[in-house]
């Protein structure tokens, strides 16, 4: 199918990057099977990149490029896989493409205007490690500063029921629609925080500890962790640590805010995605599902977690 020119762009955008982030998914995959992963360390022993983050990364920096030639782009990946590479391009015409409703605000945006943030994989040091429904490629649209759309891919989702359908991908705008699942909510009458299970510190800690939860779930990804949130696991995500990057968060808050949730840092400011942003989030974050209490756990947080997380 192909895409229809008249769509407004963010329509486009968003389609396109469903199908470019499946075929980052099946690269994801190869690489694993074939089992040599090319694993070096970037800031340290935490900090992973493997040839399956490099080649997502090329397949879809090269991709959007090639549709759109005028966004700004920018990758989790080094210098490298941010070049734009005509072996890597994928095009996305040549798949059934989602049809994407573009809300009227949205409707007259131009390519200049947006900015994209990519983690081609999203939960390396889980990937290297064979946890593999905690793996998410990650492609977030912004425009204003502001996430306004995105697009959650998991390659292995469903790869412990064999017979289904290997991998699916969500997408949603804010102020608009949220495709490819169905979002749920949480239990009531309890409060389950989701956190990291490779990059946890006592400012973690304390701050979980500080919002009495009834159950934590230390897994990999900001994507695989909002996922839990959409799909009604878990009430909060905390993250009281300097460690995750815009790419980690663009795409997850954008789909989160469509369902009617929120992130935020964890003092409660918004965390902005204009190209000149400093790529980490340096106050944390706070992401609450759809209908819960945002500010109240952001009351609870102590303060010398909001004194050690200053930009
Ligand atoms: P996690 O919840 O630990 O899976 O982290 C979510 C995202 O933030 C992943 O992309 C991590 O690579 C990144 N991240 C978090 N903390 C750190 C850190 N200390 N060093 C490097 N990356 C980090
Ligand atoms: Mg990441
Ligand atoms: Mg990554």
């Amino acid at each position: 199918m192909s895409l229809a020119q008249g769509a407004p762009l963010l329509s486009r955008l968003v389609s396109s990057s469903v199908a470019i982030a499946g075929q980052a998914g099946h690269l994801i995959r190869e690489i694993m099977k074939k089992g040599d992963l090319g694993i070096v360390e970037k800031e340290s022993v935490r900090d992973l990149q493997t040839e399956a983050d490099r080649a997502a990364q090329r397949c879809i920096i090269s991709s959007l490029n090639k549709c759109f030639p005028k966004i700004t782009i920018i990758g989790e990946e080094g210098e490298e896989e941010t070049k734009v590479a005509s072996g890597s391009i994928f095009d996305p015409s040549t798949t059934s493409l989602v049809d994407v409703t573009c809300p009227a605000h949205l409707s007259s945006m131009a390519e200049e205007e947006v900015v994209v943030w990519v983690d081609p994989l999203d939960g390396t040091a889980e990937y290297t490690q064979g946890l593999l429904d905690h793996v998410t490629v990650l492609i977030g649209i912004a425009s204003g500063g502001k996430a306004i759309g995105g697009v959650i891919h998991q390659p292995y989702y469903n790869y412990q029921n064999p017979g289904s359908e290997l991998g699916r991908t969500i997408w949603g705008i804010v102020g608009g629609e949220v495709g490819g699942m169905k979002i749920l909510p949480p239990p009531e009458g309890k409060l389950i925080v989701t956190t990291t299970r490779s990059h946890s510190s006592s400012t973690v800690n304390d701050a979980i500890s500080a919002v009495s939860p009834d159950e934590v779930l230390r897994v990999g990804g900001a994507g695989h962790k909002v996922m839990l949130l959409l799909e009604g696991k878990a009430h909060l995500y905390v993250f009281a640590s300097p460690g995750c990057k815009k790419w980690d968060t663009c795409a997850p808050q954008a789909i989160l805010e469509a369902a009617g949730g929120i992130l935020t840092d964890i003092q409660g400011n918004a965390i902005p995605y204009d190209a000149s942003a400093p790529h980490r989030n340096s106050t944390g974050v706070l992401a609450s599902a759809a209908g819960q209490k945002h500010g109240v756990y952001l009351e609870q947080i102590p303060q010398h977690v909001k004194d050690n997380l200053k930009a």
